[in-house]
């Protein structure tokens, strides 16, 4: 009965998100080999429900990103994802992906950006779904190298693109190290969103909004800890959290623990997406749904998650309008 529900995905990985089918496609004009069978080929995209560590869940994202190779792959991938989008009945989607991890073999980040760009607008004629692409800086590289894409993001801002984000190995390589990336595109206007309390601190949490971030992915970690939300509720921080990615990468132990209610109640801007459709096998349909299952979420209140959604998205006021419309 709710999967009529209009859904929104503000968390999406272009890599982690490849449907099997669009992999056999990208595969076969790469020249990559693939099991025959879809079972085989599913173990190589999809993470096994007893997925044990967030090494485990990224190491399903070599495949995907060996078959990105081309402007036409970049293209197709972006169509691939908005179509699964828009089968669910998401109505807005904000995919992201790391230029810098892809430019190669002579293809330059400008390039990679127009190809997924098209790719987006070709689904938005297709169907009744509409997108925004978010450039991810990595964590793991030398802030001097991500200062390209908030180079990047500036020549595209409003048109395709709407913020950049920092991706990577949160532990390993604090936020503080990518300072002036940040101060930099608060500088310029341009919006961002920050992978922060994954598997870190709340302290990763409250650097990235003190930093100016508007978003922050997943926030697990500021469970419990007053300070880390009440900062977050002050300043209107969306917090985009993943509960399937969240539990197969033991961010979380176990539903039981998840804080969805915690930071629902505490008045967080709360929204809920799929981080990787394919390496997690999720839509939102199927968050919400299990959200519902563990009793974090009642049926009445997917509206207000949604309007949430809409409201922290990096969106034009346009498309908010419409969004809102369509929620209902
Ligand atoms: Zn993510």
């Amino acid at each position: 009965m709710k999967n009529n529900t209009a859904t929104i995905d503000l968390h999406c990985h272009l890599d982690g998100s490849l449907s099997p089918g669009c992999i056999r496609a990208l595969a076969k004009t790469a020249g990559i080999t693939l099991p025959v069978s879809e079972k085989g080929l599913r173990s190589c995209l999809q993470v096994e429900p007893g997925c044990r560590s967030l090494k485990e869940y990224l190491e399903k994202f070599g495949l995907p990103l060996s078959c990105l190779i081309s402007e036409e792959s970049f293209e197709t991938a972006a169509y691939d994802v908005m179509a699964q989008g828009a089968g669910e009945h998401t109505i807005y989607m904000e995919i992201r992906f790391a230029p810098l991890l892809s430019a190669a073999e002579g293809l330059t980040s400008r390039q990679i950006v127009e190809s997924v760009l098209r790719g987006l607008k070709k689904a938005e004629e297709s169907f009744q779904i509409k997108g925004n692409i978010i450039l991810c800086a990595m964590r793991h590289m030398p802030w001097e190298k991500n200062m390209e894409i908030v180079e990047l993001a500036r020549e595209y801002l409003g048109q395709g693109v709407c913020a950049i984000d920092l991706a990577g190995d949160e532990a390993a390589f604090p936020v503080l190290g990518q300072k002036r990336v940040f101060e930099e595109a608060a500088r310029l206007g341009i919006p961002f969103t920050i992978h922060a309390g994954e598997c870190s601190s709340a302290e990763s949490i409250q650097n990235a909004v003190e930093l100016g971030a508007k978003r922050i992915g997943h926030g697990i970690a500021m469970a419990g800890n007053k300070d880390a939300i009440r900062l977050c509720r002050q300043r209107e921080i969306g917090i985009e959290m993943c509960p399937t990615s969240n539990l197969q990468t033991k961010a979380v132990p176990s539903m039981g623990q998840y804080p969805f209610r915690e930071f629902w109640e505490e008045g967080l801007l709360v929204t809920v997406n799929t981080d990787n459709r394919t390496v997690s096998g999720t839509t939102v349909t199927q968050e919400l749904e299990a959200l519902e299952q563990a009793g974090y979420l009642l049926p009445e209140e997917r509206k207000q998650l949604m309007q949430n959604a809409a409201k922290a998205s990096f969106a034009d006021n346009a498309v908010k309008d419409w969004m809102l419309g369509k929620i209902g």
